[in-house]
């Protein structure tokens, strides 16, 4: 199986290196194009008015004489699936996995993770994809990691022919201490925490975009009631973002002066 790492915490981030390291159980064809610096919600931006820089590593990144290259690309998540995509590999991956993050990546989160914007970008291009990401910034991304793989191998099939991205987000306890894992829906999050406007240290004003909220929708069944019970969560996601009930109740209004085109 060919894998293709990638993450938004860059290319040192210890969760990916966790990540390469039990890939390499799975697979002896890993590569890694990971940005060469934290790109946390970076959410599906592009590199679009500078050019990309791409490094391939030598050195200073843990196993990387059993990968089959380990890049660091002066960009975004998505910047990183592209090169990739056009530079780094000489044929298309079976798998993209993106992480493991540093935190989580529940309900609202999606829609601003690196993490998971780069599993999204795979999929649109039609290969099968995992974003992974872990409770808390704690030192459990080889325990992480090594579930991760056993889920993999586990539906193997399944995902490799699914047409949903899966984010996948880990709670920080012991391997030994998990319950297993539960497939989830999106909760939703309260609004973020307000601007933080404070001052640099020559006394110009700096402001600091606020904390994610806390959990609004977190009923069971949700990926944030999976995590606090002990089960990693699994959410299939899609990039339709239409909502259908709306679509078809806007069908409905009648205009007297425009005749509908469908
Ligand atoms: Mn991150």
């Amino acid at each position: 199986m060919k894998i293709l790492l990638t993450n938004d915490d860059g290319v040192f981030a210890p969760g990916l290196s966790a990540m390469a390291e039990a890939a390499l159980t799975l697979s002896d064809e890993v590569t890694v194009v990971a940005p060469s610096s934290n790109r946390s919600a970076a959410s599906h931006s592009l590199t679009v008015e500078s050019p990309l820089r791409m490094q391939r590593l030598t050195g200073a990144f843990p196993h990387i004489s059993q990968l089959q290259g380990v890049y660091s690309v002066h960009g975004t998540p998505v910047d990183c699936i592209h090169l990739a995509m056009a530079e780094c590999l000489s044929e298309r991956p079976d798998l993209v996995i993106s992480g493991i993050n540093a935190g989580p990546n529940l309900g609202d989160d999606v829609f601003y993770s690196g993490t998971v914007a780069a599993a999204m970008t795979a999929r649109a291009l039609g290969i099968p994809a995992v974003a992974v990401s872990l409770n808390r910034e704690r030192a459990l991304y080889g325990e992480a990691a090594k579930s991760v793989i056993d889920i993999i191998r586990y539906f193997e099939s399944t995902l490799l022919d699914s047409e949903h991205l899966w984010n996948i987000n880990i709670p920080a306890i012991e391997k030994d201490q998990l319950k297993g894992w539960l497939w989830t829906r999106l909760g939703r999050r309260h609004p973020s925490e307000p601007i933080v406007k404070t001052q640099d240290p020559r006394g110009r004003t700096i402001f600091w975009v606020g904390a994610p909220g806390e959990q609004a929708d977190a009923g069971k069944g949700t990926d944030f009631y999976a995590i606090e019970h002990g089960y990693i969560s699994i959410s299939p996601l899609k990039m339709d973002l239409t909502d259908y009930d709306g679509l078809a109740k806007l069908q409905l209004m009648k205009s007297p002066d425009v005749e509908p085109l469908v």
